[in-house]
């Protein structure tokens, strides 16, 4: 292989680096590097040297190439300063003094790392996974502190630091992740409020969770705030659900597992039901009075969700709370208390245009990167991998 081609292989961008020898072996290549001698600036008293001292070999690792990793023994020469005498070890960028794979490694595995779990990015470049776990902690990820014009506040089950919950704080305009906090605790939420810039803030989209309306409150006094229309829809999908499982239970085998199954179907909406699903449904209702019911106020609450702008979505809303107020579903009455107390974040909702589509994709990369930083207890780790995720993407796109 011609020597050029090895050292661009290795990404190796000191000038002054070349190749001894290049071996191939079964189970790796074995590549010897050199230095050529460069003058030298003193570290100590800045004076310019050229004078050798000693040499030493130092072992790195290199790419896997070919499937088979690349070891790497660089001969480094160690100077001697004239002027005062010192000696230290040449400067070179394609591996720091205690570092034992070269840069180029490092930021590929980093690179696996936003994309993948630590584990795959470990394997793929020939790291151990301790060995990049800490490189990975060493690195430090910037978070703005000035808060834009819409945030959107939601809470994720992450399982680190000892907290359940853990709480991301969004940039909705600009689709992107600012923050991540290590628990939804109303004076975490207000603390990091205070801490930043929030001038521009003006509308905080957020799900029905009280905590996070009072830390806004008393953090940014009286910004629009939005109910984020996934989270309190899916309180509805959820009282539908509790009254199918409360059927379920009284059912024979064989149906029970029917029922069971059908769990989806009877969750989409109606209009989107083919024919052959409008039967099944309309079997599954026969079952019981009260899951018909509850399917019927089910598909009124997605008919206004889904059809409502901002003249008729306040209109819609009364009839939706008269409907489930009259009805005898305990679950549903719950489902009212709540949209009665949330009514207006609720109705603000359909007056902007933000929420669904970025929202949703904010929970998704959010799933994404829990699922990458899976078993993640270490909370600093955790927030660093789901913002470190983002970095690499927004890179590669
Ligand atoms: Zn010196």
């Amino acid at each position: 292989m011609q020597n050029h081609f090895i050292i661009e292989m290795l990404g190796i961008k000191d000038k002054h680096v070349d190749v001894w020898d290049m071996t191939s072996e079964p189970d790796k290549f074995y590549v010897e590097l050199y230095t050529k001698v460069k003058t030298q600036k003193c570290p100590f008293c800045k004076e310019k040297t050229k004078r050798v001292h000693s040499y030493r070999n130092q072992q790195i690792q290199g790419p896997i190439v070919s499937n088979k990793p690349v070891k790497i023994s660089l001969r480094k020469r160690r100077y001697l300063c004239v002027n005062c005498r010192h000696t230290f070890y040449e400067k070179l960028q394609m591996v720091d003094r205690y570092q034992r794979c070269t840069s180029s490694v490092q930021t590929t595995a980093l690179t696996y790392t936003g994309v993948g779990s630590f584990t795959t990015a470990a394997q793929l470049t020939g790291m151990s996974s301790n060995r990049l776990l800490r490189i990975f902690d060493r690195r430090d990820i910037k978070t703005k502190k000035v808060l834009p014009r819409a945030i959107a506040i939601d809470e994720f089950k992450g399982d680190a630091g000892g907290e359940r919950f853990q709480t991301v704080i969004a940039d909705i305009e600009h689709k992107e992740i600012i923050d991540v906090l290590p628990d939804r605790k109303v004076d975490t939420i207000k603390r990091y409020l205070k801490s930043c810039d929030t001038s521009n803030v003006e509308i905080v989209v957020m799900d029905l969770s009280r905590s996070f309306k009072q830390a806004v409150q008393k953090a940014l006094g009286d910004p629009l705030i939005i109910a984020d229309r996934f989270h309190f829809m899916r309180q509805v999908y959820w009282a539908l659900d509790s009254v199918r499982r409360e059927v379920q239970h009284d059912l024979e085998k064989n149906e029970r597992i029917r029922m069971k199954r059908s769990k989806k179907l009877l969750w989409k909406s109606q209009y989107k039901l083919t024919d052959e699903q409008k039967e099944k449904v309309n079997q599954l209702l026969q079952i019981h009075p009260r899951l018909k019911e509850a399917y019927e106020l089910k598909n009124k609450l997605d008919q206004w969700f889904k059809e409502s702008d901002k003249i008729t979505a306040t209109q819609g809303f009364e009839e939706c709370l008269s409907a489930m107020k009259a009805s005898n579903i305990e679950a549903f009455h719950k489902v009212m208390k709540t949209f009665k107390r949330w009514r207006q974040e609720i109705l603000q909702s359909f007056m902007y245009p933000f929420n669904n589509g970025y929202i949703e994709g904010v929970n998704n990369t959010i799933k994404v990167a829990k699922r990458m930083s899976y078993g993640i207890k270490d909370f600093k780790r955790l927030k660093k991998k789901i913002l470190w995720r983002q970095e690499v993407r927004r890179a590669l796109a």
